[in-house]
């Protein structure tokens, strides 16, 4: 039911992206950032839960600086084994282009309930639109809240916010320059650039 949006929008035949069905959670519940180079660069921030990774496109990416508040616009529902996704979509499917894993690791709530598992708590704030949460990654490390914004004009709207603790950073934070030199995504935006700059040939 949860993945029936995801798998409308994709032809399996073309795309390489996994067709995957819900599954149940392990012990700790996994999230992953994947930076996606589509019509427009963005990120996609996926946390785990009842089974499948909820999922927000966060056109700026993540930020590590509590001052920061990041647009996340809420997205169908992707299959758990789409964390370890990466690589090419091709031209003309939906979200044609290329993806690579940014950060990744696992969740937790920061409110524990006695007698709830992690993920009943995550599905319980879900519905009320306010997750807070802790992140276990390489690069997002700490508390985060994830919280729908009240009458937006766009009825996905969520922003992204880090809290202060100790992970957070004062300074200026821009998810491009954490972002590996040996970056696919970037060799193929580099690569899209140059195509254009370069003149059609004459007939
Ligand atoms: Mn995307």
């Amino acid at each position: 039911m949860a993945l029936e949006d995801y798998h409308k929008k994709r032809n399996f035949e073309e795309t390489s992206e996994p067709s995957g069905k819900e599954k149940a959670s392990g012990k700790k519940l996994r999230f992953v950032v994947q930076r996606h180079a589509a019509t427009r660069l963005h990120y996609d921030f996926r946390l785990e839960m009842d089974g499948v990774l909820k999922s927000w496109a966060v056109p700026k990416g993540p930020s590590m600086n509590p001052a920061d508040k990041r647009l996340a616009m809420m997205v169908e529902d992707h299959p758990y084994d789409y964390r370890t996704f990466e690589g090419s979509i091709p031209e003309v499917n939906y979200g044609a282009g290329e993806v690579e894993i940014w950060d990744e690791g696992t969740y937790e709530p920061i409110e524990k309930v006695k007698g709830k598992t992690d993920d009943l708590v995550m599905r319980a704030e879900l519905h009320q639109n306010s997750l807070k949460f802790i992140l276990h990654g390489k690069k997002l490390k700490g508390e985060f809240a994830l919280v729908k914004i009240k009458n937006p004009k766009d009825d996905n709207a969520w922003l992204l916010i880090k809290h202060k603790d100790d992970f957070a950073v004062s300074e200026e934070y821009d998810a491009e320059n954490h972002t590996s030199k040996n970056s696919k995504v970037t060799a193929y935006l580099n690569k899209k650039e140059s195509k254009k700059k370069t003149p059609p040939p004459k007939a």
